[in-house]
């Protein structure tokens, strides 16, 4: 079977079809960086990591774009309680959400464009809209004009009266429509501002997505991912405006994927109603890893209750799947005899029937609850191998060693010894030259910089703290 995948615009599973034989244009709707991302935020970006490694795998070269929305209210109002630039608020959390994202094994994207960088892009998608008659001005606003769109409402399955019944209808408002959403904001005073044909303003939240997508993956792209809570109305806008501004009647997006709820105490996570945990603080709880791991046990639709039991239970699999690992290599240093009785063939066997299973469940819908089961298998099967002879060939070790490294190059789940003990060794050594510098030891601080820029370390003291990134070769 080859990939299926649950498409959000039919309901229905699909093959997958990518536009362009062997390529897959990938866009997911990244963090609103005003603050650390929380728990629930971490769900889609786990998720998604995984379908993009599975796409890798499979063969296919994706471009995956994950924007950051460093412009909105959020951001405007948490800028003016910190008294700095939104500018200053979107720099500190861009570095906090990749130190929380590099921590869960989240892979950097391809792209990862900023509002504010795309104005040009913006204006121009929002110049498109308006020419083909489906946007227009007013009062320096630039709405959306939602009775000119009839396929208005096709993701998320409503109709245009129910969703209109449902509105608030705001006398004060500039619309024409209470559906009418704004591509652009006039300028109120305090704002961040741009020029723009229509006076200066900023852009509405939807838009920034539609030109960010388009710019780096076209106006027809395979796979938009994000949260339930995204599909409307964010989603349902984006492809408004994107089809309204292509104009070319082809589909904003092929195959539209949705990551279902994180729940606390049966409740979705979120920011507003303050029972919330950021990624932060779970990790410095629990292994980040087992953090992936509890997201990645469930499929990616089904809603997920975190509870701290959950976690304790994700943080014992991590453990077991890495003691299996550090017990092979144990074995092999001790065990290894090329002259052992053990039929590897049949053990091949094995590892390749299960490799089928975990192949099948990773192509239906990206069924990450089943392959872990599979991993488990597997470990398993490496486990009683090793209770169960004495002495075991070469061969045993480097296919248990090439399978679990295999998995873990699409899930993540296990982690790599070496690069986490020297980030380690690194955090605490910057630890200690603060503690050098607060004591005026400026030797020490010094010899510990050196140290580390010569093991390609550099780093940046800012006010927040000190920053470090590994300068490439
Ligand atoms: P935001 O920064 O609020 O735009 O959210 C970033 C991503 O997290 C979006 O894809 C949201 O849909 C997703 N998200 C927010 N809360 C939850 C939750 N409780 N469970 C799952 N996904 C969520
Ligand atoms: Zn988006």
């Amino acid at each position: 079977m080859s990939l299926v995948l649950f498409n959000d615009l039919t309901r229905k599973k699909e093959p997958f079809n990518p536009i362009k034989p062997g390529h897959v244009s990938f866009y997911s709707c990244g963090p609103t960086v005003y603050d650390y991302f929380h728990v629930g935020n971490a769900r889609p970006f786990i998720v998604f990591d995984v379908l993009r490694r599975w796409l890798e795998h499979e063969g296919y070269h994706v471009t995956f774009v994950q924007n950051f929305t460093d412009i909105d209210d959020k951001m405007i109002h948490r800028a003016h309680k910190e008294n700095i630039t939104v500018q200053e608020l979107a720099e500190r959390f861009i570095t906090e959400y990749q130190k929380d994202a590099d921590a869960l094994g989240i892979r950097r994207p391809d792209v990862a464009p900023r509002a504010t960088e795309h104005m040009p892009e913006i204006i121009r998608t929002v110049e498109k809209i308006i020419a083909n008659g489906h946007a227009y001005v007013s009062e320096g606003d630039v709405y959306f004009d939602i009775k000119s769109w009839p396929k208005y409402g096709s993701l998320c399955k409503q109709n245009l009266e129910d969703m209109e019944a449902g509105a608030r209808v705001d006398p004060t408002e500039k619309k024409r429509d209470p559906l009418d959403f704004a591509l652009w904001k006039a300028e109120k005073p305090g704002e961040p501002s741009w020029d723009s044909p229509w006076g200066k303003g900023r852009p509405g939240w939807h838009i920034e997505c539609s030109a960010m997508s388009s710019k780096y993956l076209g106006d027809n792209i395979d796979i938009h991912s994000g949260g339930v809570d995204l599909m409307f109305p964010h989603h349902e806008n984006e492809a408004a405006q994107s089809e309204a501004a292509s104009g070319s009647g082809k589909p904003f997006v092929n195959y539209w994927l949705h990551n279902g709820f994180l729940l606390i105490d049966n409740e979705k996570m979120s920011k507003s109603l303050g029972n919330f945990l950021t990624a932060r603080a779970a990790i410095e709880k629990y292994p980040p890893l087992a953090l992936r791991f509890f997201m990645l046990s469930a499929h990616y639709r089904s809603p997920l209750n975190f509870t701290p039991e959950s976690l304790e239970q994700a943080a014992a699999g991590v453990s077991r799947l890495r003691n299996c690992r550090s017990d092979l290599d144990f074995a092999a240093k001790t065990r290894k005899d090329n002259n052992s009785t053990f039929d590897v063939k049949e053990y091949q066997a094995q590892l390749q029937e299960l490799d089928k299973k975990f192949t099948e469940a990773m192509n239906d819908d990206f069924n990450t609850a089943a392959a872990m089961g599979i991993l488990f298998d597997v470990v398993y099967l490496i486990n009683t191998t090793l209770k169960e002879n004495e002495s075991l060939p070469e061969e045993f070790f480097t296919l248990s060693k090439n399978a679990l490294k295999d998995y873990d190059d699409i899930l993540g789940v296990i982690g790599d010894d070496e690069a986490e003990n020297e980030n380690a060794e690194i955090e605490k050594l910057i630890q200690e030259r603060t503690e050098a510098r607060k004591a005026k030891d400026f030797a020490r601080s010094d010899a510990i910089r050196d140290e580390l820029k010569a093991r390609g370390i550099v780093l940046e003291d800012t006010p927040q703290g000190t920053k470090w990134k590994k300068e490439l070769a």
